[in-house]
C-alpha cells in the first residue's frame, strides 16, 4: 500500500532535522536567545537510519537533511553515507546556511550527497549581520565556491523574501547567481519564526519576477516547469540561467504536498505547520518492532490535513519555530 493520505496525496519525501542548534540567529527563523535540546534528546544516526529503512518500503525515496544548522552535527558525512547506501533511497539532499560548508563540502560529496541548497539572503555584510545577528558572509560565499568546486551541480541559493528588506537584495543575488552558475530561489516569508509575521510583510514571487524582468532580463517558465511542484522555475531568455520561487503564501502547494518531517528529537510531523506531532523516538528507543514504526508513519500520513491555511483567519502558528522543526 503506497503512503497516501486521505486526500490521495502520495508521500515520498522526508525532511530530517539533525539538530536544533544553529550558528546564525536569522530574525525570521528563531529567537536570539535559545535553550537548545540536550544532545541525548537527538536521534542518533543509527536511529535516523532505522527510521528511514522502515519508511523506504512504504514509499519514501527522497530525503533532505536540515536543522537547525545540519553541518553543526558532528560527522554529518557519516550519516549521508549511511542514507545514500540504503537501496530504496535515490536522493539525499542538504539545506545549510553555508557557514561550515567550505570545510565539509568535499567529505559530503564523497559520502554521496549530490543536492545542496545554501541559504543566503543578502550579499551585503551589514545586512547579513542584521538579518542573521551574526557575522559570516565571507564564509558562506567560500562555502558556495567550495561546493561548486567539488562538483555539486546545481548549487541552489535560498533567499527568504520579506517586503521592505529583500527588494534591495534581489538583483545582486540574481547577478551573483548568474555569474557563478547557481540557481537562486526566493522563498516567500512564512509565519514560522519567532517574529511577528503579517501577510503584508511578504514580498511576493510575482513582484520579484517583475523586478528581475525590469532590472536583469526577461523570464519565461523553464522547460521542466511543473505548476504542481513547490518551486516555480523560470529561465532568463538571454541564456543567463534559471531562478526559482517557492511561493508558499501567494501560491500554496499543499494540494501536491508529498512531505513528512522528522524533527531532531524524533517527532514525526505531517506538515511544517502541524500542531500535533507523533513521538517516534520512544518507539525507536523502546523495544517496538519495525512494524509499529511503520504503523505510526502510515497513521501520521493518513491524518494529514488539507493544507496550512496561512491565508485564512483559521491559521494557528505552531509552538515550535522553524529552527526546532527543521526547515
Ligand atoms: N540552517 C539551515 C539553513 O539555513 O538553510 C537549515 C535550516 S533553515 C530553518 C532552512 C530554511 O528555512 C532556510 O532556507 C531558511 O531561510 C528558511 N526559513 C526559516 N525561517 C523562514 C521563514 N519564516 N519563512 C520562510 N523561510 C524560512
Amino acid at each position: 500500500m503506497p503512503l497516501t493520505d486521505s486526500f490521495g496525496r502520495l508521500h515520498n519525501n522526508l525532511r530530517i532535522s539533525v539538530t536544533d542548534r544553529c550558528n546564525l540567529r536569522c530574525t525570521y527563523c528563531m529567537p536570539e536567545e535559545v535553550v537548545f535540546m540536550d544532545k541525548g534528546e537527538l536521534l542518533t544516526f543509527e536511529e535516523i537510519v532505522r527510521f528511514v529503512r522502515v519508511a523506504s518500503p512504504l514509499g519514501i525515496d527522497k530525503v533532505r537533511l536540515t536543522g537547525g544548522e545540519p553541518l553543526m552535527r558532528r560527522d554529518l558525512a557519516r550519516l549521508v553515507r549511511m542514507l545514500a547506501d540504503l537501496p530504496g533511497i535515490r536522493d539525499v539532499g542538504l539545506t545549510t546556511n553555508g557557514i561550515l560548508l567550505a570545510d565539509q563540502a568535499e567529505a559530503l560529496y564523497e559520502a554521496g550527497l549530490r543536492r545542496i541548497n545554501v541559504s543566503l539572503d543578502t550579499l551585503d555584510p551589514d545586512r547579513f549581520r542584521q538579518l542573521t545577528r551574526r557575522d559570516g558572509l565571507e564564509r558562506v560565499i567560500e562555502g558556495i565556491y567550495a561546493a561548486k568546486r567539488v562538483g555539486f551541480d546545481p548549487v541552489k541559493i535560498n533567499a527568504v523574501s520579506i517586503r521592505g528588506s529583500t527588494e534591495q537584495d534581489v538583483v545582486p543575488l540574481a547577478i551573483f547567481a548568474r555569474r557563478h552558475g547557481l540557481q537562486v530561489r526566493f522563498i516567500e516569508y512564512m509565519p514560522i519564526g519567532a517574529d511577528k509575521w503579517e501577510r503584508d510583510k511578504v514580498y511576493f514571487a510575482h513582484e520579484i519576477v517583475e523586478q528581475l524582468e525590469r532590472a536583469v532580463a526577461p523570464l519565461v517558465p523553464a522547460d521542466r516547469y511543473d505548476p504542481r511542484a513547490p518551486a516555480m522555475e523560470f529561465r532568463y531568455t538571454d541564456g543567463g540561467g534559471e531562478v526559482g520561487f517557492i511561493a508558499s503564501v501567494s501560491r500554496p502547494f499543499c494540494t501536491n504536498c508529498n512531505r513528512l518531517r522528522l524533527t531532531s528529537d524524533g517527532k514525526l510531523r505531517n506538515c511544517l505547520f502541524a500542531l500535533d506531532e507523533v513521538d517516534v523516538k520512544a518507539l525507536l528507543r523502546g523495544k517496538a518492532p519495525d512494524s509499529a514504526v511503520a504503523d505510526v508513519i502510515r497513521q501520521n500520513v493518513q491524518a494529514k490535513w488539507e493544507g496550512h491555511e496561512i491565508n485564512t483567519a483559521r491559521f494557528v502558528k505552531p509552538l515550535r519555530t522553524m529552527h526546532a522543526i527543521g526547515g
